[in-house]
């Protein structure tokens, strides 16, 4: 109604400047973010990099406009993704800044225009930095767990108390006040050789709120109450849980890679529930070693499996033997509506915060094998809070990855577990329905844009 009476009165919603941060489980929140902002009235303009941008074509209902860096796509494929954000964080700043300045130039003159404000990726913090110049309006969004973001506040102190640099013999213990994670689950941990102080900068300045109005998350209470409670107590600003984003509206692909969509022609002649889907998402990736060991056990389990393995793997010679006639391997899936099928029993998974909410929402259990950052506090989650997917040793020994698969498709114990993740799955559809918390939580998020 308040929109209605402002477009009478001439004043249009607010222009909201995305700055996704150009890896796909970053690219994927924020543009599912963008289509319901836009669905709600604001327009969306998306500002990228060069390196990795989605495809403007995809998105026809918003402006796209070129950070004109100084990174390229040759410079960061060579790069691992920490130095990739340092190097954007440092070379994104001006271009982005002359930008805006050129858009409000051209919108001085209409004075129905408000100002724009800057919706960042927390890891992209030269938006904040540049909205803060420019005395523009920012929000940050957290495309991780609420539970991880709680940790990053939690480093000064171990820091202080001396649990940092992380030694080996604590790996197991809990982390005091982060319950049920362990130091090893932290989302420093297993960085190789990784300095700790440009780890612990990082994280730093990612968390750090600066002159933000407020900070968006990507998950909902019903799955992460308390977490969201106590970053609420942390952050001097409102935290608005928008999420899963990837249910709330149909978002065309933000893939960076194509779909290969011969797989869901396969599972149509899959038995129900039968076949195990295996992703590592975008960045995880295996040696030669690693990759006979899971091709091993996915071949002994004897059960059908769907496995994405990304242009650019190095495979071990015998892999086309080992593999056999049960799998199906392709470079990139249509993850959502694979997940979505119903000859998907189960998603072995490094547990990616967007793999682990499309898993839930899709009610499909998982097997739990983290690789690095905070993968290791969302597999956490799902296996000692949620209690919907099992620990896989991180020793990736085919014996082992043919039990893990059996208990997951065939035990009491996996049907168990898909009772439980259907169960949240009901949960969190029904806190997405109409006039339930999802849909406060956006509406408070409305207002805090339109007052910024
Ligand atoms: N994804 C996909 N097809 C694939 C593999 C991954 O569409 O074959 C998508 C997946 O649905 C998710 C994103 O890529 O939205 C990966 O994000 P996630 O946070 O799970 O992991 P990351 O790639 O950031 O490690």
């Amino acid at each position: 109604h308040r929109e209605e009476e402002m477009e009478k009165q001439g004043w249009g919603l607010r222009k909201l400047v995305l700055v996704p941060c150009p890896f796909q489980g970053h690219i994927n929140p924020m543009l599912q973010l963008g289509n319901l902002l836009h669905a709600i009235g604001f327009s969306i303009t998306v500002a990228h990099t060069r390196f990795n941008f989605p495809n403007p074509d995809n998105h026809p209902d918003f402006t796209f406009l070129p950070i004109q860096d100084t990174l390229f796509d040759r410079d960061a494929s060579s790069m691992d993704v920490t130095d990739v954000i340092s190097c954007l964080n440092i070379s994104c700043k001006a271009p982005l800044k002359n930008s805006l300045t050129q858009i409000m130039e051209r919108e001085k003159e209409d004075h129905s225009h408000k100002l724009p404000c800057i919706i960042y990726d927390g890891s992209m913090y030269f938006a904040e930095a540049v909205a803060h110049e420019l005395e523009l309006p920012s929000i940050m969004l957290r495309t991780t767990s609420a539970a991880t973001f709680l940790t990053y506040y939690s480093f000064p102190q171990l820091l202080r108390e001396g649990y940092l640099p992380l030694q080996e013999a604590m790996s197991l213990a809990l982390v005091p006040g982060l319950y049920p994670l362990r130091f090893k689950d932290l989302p420093i941990a297993n960085f190789k050789n990784k300095n700790l102080d440009i780890l612990l900068q990082q994280t730093t300045r990612t968390s750090d709120i600066r002159s933000s109005s407020a900070i968006i998350c990507n998950t909902i209470d019903c799955l992460e109450q308390s977490s969201l409670a106590r970053l609420q107590q942390q952050c001097k600003v409102p935290v608005f849980p928008i999420g899963p984003l990837h249910t709330i509206v149909p978002t065309a692909s933000s893939g960076l890679l194509k779909d290969d969509r011969s797989c869901i022609e396969w599972l149509d002649k899959q038995t129900h529930n039968s076949v195990l889907y295996v992703s590592l998402g975008s960045i995880a990736s295996m040696n030669k070693n690693e990759l006979r060991e899971m091709a091993k056990g996915l071949t002994n389990s004897r059960q059908p499996f769907l496995w994405v393995l990304r242009p650019g793997s190095l495979l071990p010679d015998d892999f086309n033997e080992l593999i056999g006639e049960r799998g199906l391997i392709v470079k990139w899936a249509p993850q959502k509506e694979v997940l979505a099928h119903k000859a998907i029993g189960g998603f072995w998974s490094h547990c990616g915060w967007n793999s682990t909410l499309e898993s839930i929402c899709a009610g499909v259990p998982m097997i739990c094998q983290p690789c690095f950052g905070d993968q290791r506090v969302n597999a956490r989650l799902l296996t000692h809070v949620w209690k919907v997917g099992l620990a896989m040793d991180s020793s990736l020994v085919s014996i082992e990855i043919e039990k893990a698969i059996r208990r997951l498709m065939l035990d009491v114990e996996g049907h168990e577990l898909r009772r439980k993740i259907i169960n949240l799955k009901e949960k969190i559809e029904l806190c997405t329905q109409e006039g339930a918390s999802f849909y406060n939580s956006l509406s408070e998020l409305r207002k805090c844009i339109l007052s910024c």
